[in-house]
């Protein structure tokens, strides 16, 4: 039996993909390469596919017995869905449809998905539990949400088994330094300080300093992506043992400041740079942050990594020796 991870190729994917890899699991991970990067499959088979092609899936289902799939195979450009919305309600909508149509005719039934805190939209309080309202402010927060609610669906009607986590914001790297974050165009935070430590680029800017927090710049919950491997394989056992479909939120709970973030930057790497006030970026809230009480009740998660010094080393770390 085999674990498909689709989008394995990518920052989070070829994360979970090493932790799978570590527990025993063969995985075959699927991925079109459009974001991911083929040096980031060091575990596993490879599998060069779409996920717009039912042809790409079906082979994958007809070369290997597919006991679970992983799927993280989605467009997360915050401003680039607003611009363009159909790129992403086909990629991250229509082509989960299209994934889950081979699942079901292959008696696949379990899917572990990344779902995203932007589903919650702007939320009324904050830590943000899982039966909080979920208004999303942008398509791409929508069609995360729209996938939450065919699985919902897809339960009653088909008997699919869903584990669905809400990420808030994946942060860090591989312990190791074998993998890491490289998005291009990267909009993330810490990749952005670590250039501006590393002299790749001459500053880094602050977007918006008026919030109402206390130094006035935005709050986020960071997550050590190797946290979040653990919570997915802890999704896994959970699905294989009869859990019920469910849905969990996936953070610290430790609120940090953009400006810690760079305060941070700066200690770890020991470099200084220029930082830059500059206006909000629009879309963005002032405070998310996440409780993942449920998640470690239910799954018996715990992350290692909270501290926001721990998270810049290793991606410190991986951003010194990257290999893409
Ligand atoms: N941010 C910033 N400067 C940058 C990139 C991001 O001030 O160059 C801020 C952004 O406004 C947000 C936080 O850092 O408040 C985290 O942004 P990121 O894009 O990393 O993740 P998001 O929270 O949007 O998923």
């Amino acid at each position: 039996m085999a674990i498909l991870v689709c989008g394995g190729a990518g920052y989070i994917g070829s994360h979970i993909n090493k932790q799978l890899n570590i527990e025993g699991y063969d995985t075959i991970v699927f991925d079109n390469l459009i974001y991911g990067h083929r040096e980031a499959v060091k575990w596993g088979e490879f599998v060069q596919g779409d996920l717009a092609n039912h042809i790409d899936i079906e082979a994958a289902f007809e070369k290997y017995d597919i006991e679970a799939v992983f799927h993280f195979a989605a467009y997360a450009y915050v401003g680039e869905s607003v611009e363009e919305p159909e790129k992403y309600y086909y990629n991250n909508v229509v082509n989960t449809l299209n994934l889950l149509k081979v699942m079901r005719s292959h008696g696949c039934n379990k899917i572990i998905f990344s779902s995203t805190c932007a589903t919650y939209g702007e939320p009324e309080k904050v830590p943000i539990t899982e039966d909080m309202p979920q208004n999303p402010i942008n398509p791409y927060g929508v069609t995360k949400l729209t996938v939450e609610r065919i699985f919902k669906d897809y339960a009653k009607a088909y008997g699919l088994k869903f584990a669905v986590l809400r990420y808030f914001n994946a942060a860090g790297a591989d312990p190791d330094g074998e993998i890491g974050e490289s998005h291009n165009p990267e909009t993330h935070i810490i990749p952005l300080v670590l250039d501006a430590a590393s002299g790749v680029r001459p500053d880094i800017k602050i977007f918006g300093t008026d919030y109402d927090t206390p130094d006035g710049s935005c709050i986020r919950d960071y997550i050590h992506v190797s946290d979040l491997a653990d919570a997915h394989l802890l999704a896994l056992h959970y699905l294989e043992n009869g859990g019920e479909s469910d849905f969990f939120n996936l953070g610290n709970a430790i609120g940090t400041s953009v400006l810690e973030v760079v305060n941070s930057a700066k200690k770890v790497t020991g470099r200084d740079f220029a930082v830059v006030h500059a206006p909000r970026r629009s879309g963005d809230p002032a405070k998310l942050v996440g409780s993942s009480e449920k998640a470690q009740r239910i799954l018996g998660w715990k992350p290692k990594y909270g501290d926001i010094d721990t998270i810049i080393a290793h991606a410190w770390k991986w951003h010194e020796n990257a290999e893409y």
